[in-house]
């Protein structure tokens, strides 16, 4: 018993250590493109009801219509509305002047990942290539950390979000576009996705379907346990630049179901259950009304963005109202805070984190 007990006294303070919040792990999802306007308002009438944009506009109004903005998003994304509000935290609903949006100008993708993981706007990028990023981003600097070596992974569908951290030069193991996953335990449940996408037509070139990202994400975080991983969604995006707001809404509807069947994963797993983080924010936004499906820097309105985050120590302070303008450059901040490493921008500028 004496034995038992100096076991425990020199356990002590690896459990206060934990409490501490120095045990943090991380999961951070983005949604490329997908619109405030659906996240806080759910499907847009205009929208639904046209039959050039939507194939069977009765059936899609059946499933997302209804008669106010919070009976809408709850249509479409359940478990946000339903947990995420509860537990958490969200910003960048324009309609109750909770502002949010991006700080460099182009309102494309790749600017906008580098933004959010390096934590600073560099007009040299511009572009949506896959090029390495030439500045430090957040992540890297985790992967540096004694406490997170070796320990962050990234996935995601479209192929330029694993340039935007650089990620060789970075050392973090990442998977997107159709490549190989990277995880360490191959399951059954692993190789059964892996030959599914490897037998699949590409049908978007340098972006494969979400679905896969998130077998992937999920079976390597069950398997191998990350502290810090990057999840990465794409198909919101392909779905309205080609002007389908079909499935555009059902992407944002699976992309929910994802995120919670990862949040229901992880909270059921002893290694994430009371110690995990989830971010979930987007690149960029989209246009108003008519210029709904493109983005960019002359489409108005493009520039908005959002952030929700709930989990350990998140404050659940539910969907923000007056506040802001914040900057999706202050993500990187709020994952540097996260995590408790220090991290300053190449910018040098001295960012607060989002509200968490
Ligand atoms: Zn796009």
């Amino acid at each position: 018993m004496k034995r038992f007990i100096l076991t425990l006294l020199s356990l002590l303070p690896l459990v206060l250590f934990a409490k501490g919040g120095k045990d943090t792990r991380l999961v951070i999802i983005t949604i490329d493109g997908l619109r405030w306007q659906e996240v806080f308002s759910g499907a847009e009438e205009n929208l639904l009801t046209d039959s050039k944009l939507v194939r069977n506009t009765k059936q899609y109004q059946q499933t997302y219509w209804r008669s106010t903005p919070e009976e809408r998003r709850e249509a479409l994304m359940p478990f946000t509305w339903g947990t995420v509000a509860r537990k958490g935290i969200l910003i960048g609903n324009r309609d109750k002047n909770s502002m949010m949006q991006l700080a460099n100008k182009t309102n494309i993708s790749y600017p906008g990942y580098s933004e959010m993981m390096t934590g600073m706007v560099d007009d040299a990028i511009k572009g949506n290539d896959p090029v390495n990023n030439p500045h430090r981003n957040v992540l890297e600097t985790a992967n540096q950390d004694p406490r997170y070596k070796g320990s962050v992974v990234m996935y995601g569908s479209w192929k330029s979000t694993r340039f935007a951290i650089h990620n060789e030069q970075a050392g973090i193991p990442a998977c997107v576009s159709y490549e190989p996953n990277v995880a360490r335990k191959q399951t059954p449940q692993l190789k059964l996705a892996q030959r599914m996408l490897d037998g699949m037509p590409h049908y978007w070139g340098s972006e494969h379907f979400d679905a896969f990202t998130y077998a992937f994400a999920l079976e390597t975080l069950l398997g191998d346990h990350p502290k810090v991983m990057w999840i990465s969604f794409g198909d919101c995006d392909e779905w309205a630049h080609a002007r389908k707001y079909d499935l555009y809404l059902d992407a944002a509807r699976g992309t929910d179901a994802f995120i919670r069947d990862i949040y229901q994963a992880l909270e059921s797993d002893r290694f994430y259950r009371g110690k995990t983080v989830y971010l979930v924010t987007c690149d960029h936004g989209r246009g108003f009304a008519g210029e709904w499906s493109g983005h960019g820097s002359s489409t108005k309105g493009s520039e908005a963005t959002w952030f929700m985050a709930w989990g350990k120590g998140i404050e659940p302070k539910g969907e923000t109202s007056e506040c802001g303008p914040y900057y999706t450059k202050q993500f990187a901040a709020t994952i540097a805070a996260l995590l408790g490493i220090p991290f300053t921008p190449d910018s040098g500028e001295d960012l607060t984190p989002l509200p968490h």
